[in-house]
């Protein structure tokens, strides 16, 4: 499938799953309702948890949401990039999309295909990871495609970032990180000056449950002990396991793989996947949040 094609469908009402930088995106053309919600029905997501619009360019933000001065120092510093933002809405933005809030969240993606099939389409998408709900998102195409062998991919190859973009909301008094990802705090930070309060004590938003990146064996931090059993090892080194997957050292790397990694633990029969914890510090902070919800229950 080319980007070309990939817009016709979209145009037509369809489905179509998408590359970027961070995951693969299950896409729908934002301007036509049946299409949105045909994204909800397929992946089975509730309907407030509100979907992400992705552009073709930080210009076509101008239709979508109402723009605070830092919306353009962030979107000149990152876009295309894993950045999303979360502004006011305009009246003409579907409350399907934006989960019945009156904010709505908007990213230009950093991938060539998917960069060129908006541009074909003229209209921006929502794309929520390409995955049933609570699933863990895929990285691959051949992971879009274990969870929905029907859908139509547009392979773009394997997700250099591999987790979920940063959300920064600008709706409030202050900036506020609603999600951490590749682009740190520390970052958004050197733009912005300082973040109000930690990820810690932020309201939940919706779509930031627990178990949503989990792998559906159980999975625990490794705590010293060597368990009895099959049992699979997701750490930087050998630990005789049943099934291993050795992670780099880098945290950009790390993330790029993790969640191949998890999905392979979790299809090698295992009983129980054991972590390795990741080291502490900023550039950590995205790895340990998928992987704290990956181990809680
Ligand atoms: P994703 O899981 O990458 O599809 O991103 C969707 C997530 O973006 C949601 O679950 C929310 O956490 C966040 N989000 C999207 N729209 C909004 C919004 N209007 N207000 C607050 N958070 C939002
Ligand atoms: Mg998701």
């Amino acid at each position: 499938m080319s980007p070309f094609e990939a817009a016709e469908r979209l145009r037509a009402g369809g489905l179509v799953a998408i590359p970027t930088e961070t995951v693969y995106g299950l896409a729908a053309d934002a301007t036509q309702e049946a299409a949105v919600r045909s994204v909800f029905a397929l992946k089975g997501r509730p309907a407030d948890h509100p979907l992400i619009v992705h552009l073709g360019s930080a210009e076509w933000a101008v239709h979508w949401g109402l723009l605070p001065a830092q919306f353009h120092q962030l979107a000149t510093r990152f876009w295309p990039g894993p950045l999303t933002m979360v502004v006011p809405r305009l009246a003409r933005v579907s409350r399907l999309i934006t989960g019945g809030q009156d904010s709505v969240a908007l990213r230009v993606p950093r991938h060539p295909l998917t960069l060129e099939t908006l541009r074909c389409l003229g209209q921006p998408v929502v794309a929520p990871s390409a995955n049933r709900f609570g699933h863990t998102s895929p990285t691959r195409a051949d992971h879009v495609l274990a969870e929905f062998p029907e859908l139509p991919v547009l392979d773009g190859g394997p997700c250099p970032v591999g987790l979920e973009s940063t959300i920064v909301d600008l709706t409030g008094p202050e900036p506020r990180l609603l999600r951490p990802g590749q682009i740190s705090r520390e970052d958004l930070e050197e733009v912005l000056g300082p973040l109000a309060g930690s990820l810690a004590g932020a309201p939940r938003v919706p779509g930031a449950l627990d178990r949503h990146y989990a792998p559906r064996t159980l999975t625990q931090w490794f705590e010293g002990k060597i368990p009895v059993g099959r049992w699979g090892w997701l750490g930087f080194a050998g630990r005789g396991a049943s099934a291993e997957v050795l992670m780099p050292p880098s945290a950009s790397e790390y993330g790029a793989r993790l969640y191949a990694a998890l999905r392979e633990l979790d299809q090698a029969g295992v009983e129980l996947i054991l972590v390795e914890r990741p080291p502490e510090g900023p550039e950590w902070e995205a790895v340990q949040d998928r992987l704290h919800r990956a181990v809680s229950h």
